[in-house]
């Protein structure tokens, strides 16, 4: 028995680009999410990449967002917790359509369930955070998670890069397109990067590595002024307009309590239109295995699994009609 004709859990632009859609298509919808609808975008300060829109805060692209799905019939449960997701009935596999569905149980914290044949997995993730002063504080006044979001706000300036992978070498290259210079700082003196990351970063004038440093703080008044840390016993301090952090990335995969496949960072692996390894599971935004972390590829994401899903769902309720 299933209360809905589609769970989805989380309410970042990939959820709520599938809600609007799935909504709209007229099936019964819910979206739960553990906190307020917005996703990382609440953690935005200005966004100019998204087409056909300029300029808007992110909390103000959430609250459109979240307004334009729930004028379709969007069900939406914020600040509700999930506690796991479960499947009940047959494990059918990824081939589909089937004549018999199993059942989607999304279970809350409160003790609640909600119940439905497809179920959109947009839980996206987190970055993982640094944990020093002023990380916090200066987030969106300097200090970002996201070079191709946030990169061009820092035209002609000088910017520190922490980590050692391939994302902190890949993107500290990236960030030279606008900064003057960049530094990265890594803790170790080995790079974990691709040699070829490595020698393209090298080869790259406007790139210095500061290596076997610990960053101790990030400075500043209204925005990021400085980064202190520690280098060979010593505390040091580079005066820097921002600071970008890429130290990995933490996706929310780990609700489901069945075996869903996933790659050896977490992210879930999807088809061409979102469908994971369990029939009437998709996928979709930073959750699951992709190139790019971008708003526009969130709601792209979103619009096609909510179209799959809306497909599966008729075939299911033509099945049980025959
Ligand atoms: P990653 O490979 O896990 O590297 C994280 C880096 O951050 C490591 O150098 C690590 O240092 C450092 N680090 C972790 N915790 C830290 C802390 N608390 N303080 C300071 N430094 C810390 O993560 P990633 O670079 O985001 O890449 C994630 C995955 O995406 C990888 O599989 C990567 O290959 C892939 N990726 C690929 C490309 C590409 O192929 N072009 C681009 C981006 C990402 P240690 O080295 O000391 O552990």
């Amino acid at each position: 028995m299933s209360d809905y004709d589609v769970v989805i859990v989380g309410g970042g632009p990939a959820g709520l680009a599938a809600g609007l859609y799935a909504a709209r298509m007229n099936l019964k919808t819910v979206l739960v999410d553990r906190g307020a609808l917005g996703g990382q975008l609440l953690n935005t300060e200005l966004i100019e990449d998204y087409p056909g829109i300029e300029t808007i805060l992110g909390s103000e692209l959430a609250t459109k967002m979240g307004d334009h799905a729930r004028k379709f019939g969007l069900l939406v449960r914020d600040f509700e917790p999930v506690k796991e997701i479960d499947v009940e009935g047959d494990q059918l596999g990824p081939s589909w359509p089937r004549s018999r569905a199993n059942t989607k149980v999304v279970r809350l914290e409160s003790g609640q369930e909600l119940r439905a044949p497809a179920l959109i997995m947009a839980a996206g993730g987190l970055p993982r955070y640094l944990d020093v002063p002023g990380e916090k504080a200066f987030w969106g006044r300097g200090v970002s998670y996201c070079a191709v979001c946030d990169g061009a706000f820092f035209k002609g300036q000088e910017l520190a890069v922490v980590g050692g992978g391939d994302a902190a070498v890949e993107e500290g290259d990236f960030l030279t397109r606008y900064a003057s210079k960049v530094y990265i700082l890594h803790r170790r003196h080995e790079l974990r990067a691709q040699p070829i990351l490595v020698d393209r970063a090298r080869a790259n004038p406007k790139i210095e590595f500061i290596l076997g440093s610990a960053v101790k703080e990030i400075a500043g008044d209204e925005k990021v002024k400085a980064i202190r840390y520690e280098q060979g016993g010593s505390a040091r301090e580079l005066p820097v307009g921002g600071v970008f952090i890429f130290i990995g990335f933490v996706p929310n995969s780990g609700l489901f309590k069945v075996h869903i496949d996933h790659d050896e960072g977490g992210y879930i692996i999807t088809g061409r239109d979102m469908q994971t390894s369990v029939e009437g599971i998709w996928a979709v935004g930073d959750v699951r295995a992709q190139l790019t972390k971008q708003i526009a590829t969130a709601v792209g994401d979103g619009t096609t699994a909510a179209v799959a899903a809306s497909l599966y769902v008729t075939s299911l309720k033509d099945a049980a009609r025959a």
